[in-house]
């Protein structure tokens, strides 16, 4: 970009030469500053006659005026300079599909919760009802989940946060194994076992005592 300023830039005061200010914070120096120089003539701005401004100030002003974006843009549309400097383009986008032509029938979230895994929560009912509604739920998905769990081990679904967790709910934990570790423990492993059994039972009985 060829207009960047950097904003971090040391500039010189106009009053003083001394003075060297950041680009940023000129603004508020300038007020503090040409109050050392009361008797500084005033000038009128190029953008604009109402502004009168210190002489040395002009130049920054004329950077910074209001009023200047008026005229450099009745001068740019005299040259015939392009203004929009992003233009949008005009992408093609094909548009082949058409969803109003698709026979499908419209989404029942009702009916779809029902088929599924999707344990719901009644909210609005009497304490009967809901208890009503939460055995029925446990019903409908334990079927449901004893047809899917013979078609595959899909994990269940859930729709509601605060609900109770369904029996189904247990087929999401680990298997437990049913055997001890002994059992496919090598013949080292197995004696060890034995060992710390017999010397526990052995302290066991000492306590006893
Ligand atoms: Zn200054
Ligand atoms: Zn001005």
């Amino acid at each position: 970009m060829d207009n960047f300023v950097d904003p971090e830039e040391k500039v010189m005061c106009p009053y003083n030469p001394a003075h060297h200010i950041m680009r940023k914070r000129l603004n508020t120096h300038l007020v503090k500053c040409k109050k050392n120089y009361p008797d500084t003539k005033l000038v009128e701005c190029d953008f604009n006659v109402i502004h009168k401004i210190p002489e040395p100030e002009l130049q920054y002003h004329h950077e910074n005026c209001p009023d200047r974006h008026k005229i450099e843009i009745s001068i740019y549309q005299e040259a015939g300079v392009e203004i929009n400097k992003f233009p949008i383009h005009n992408i093609h986008v094909p548009t082949d599909e058409c969803w109003d032509d698709l026979n499908v029938p419209t989404y029942d979230p009702k009916k779809y919760c029902e088929s599924k895994e999707i344990l719901r929560h009644l909210d609005v009912a009497s304490a009967g009802q809901r208890r009503q509604f939460r055995m029925e739920e446990r019903r409908r998905i334990g079927q449901l989940s004893n047809i899917s769990s013979m078609k595959s081990d899909r994990p269940m679904s859930r729709a509601s946060t605060n609900s109770t967790p369904g029996p189904s709910n247990r087929k999401d934990l680990p298997e437990t194994r049913g055997h001890s570790m002994a059992e496919e423990a090598p013949g080292e492993v197995e004696n060890l076992l034995r060992r710390i059994k017999s010397e526990a039972n052995q302290s066991f009985r000492l306590v006893k005592k």
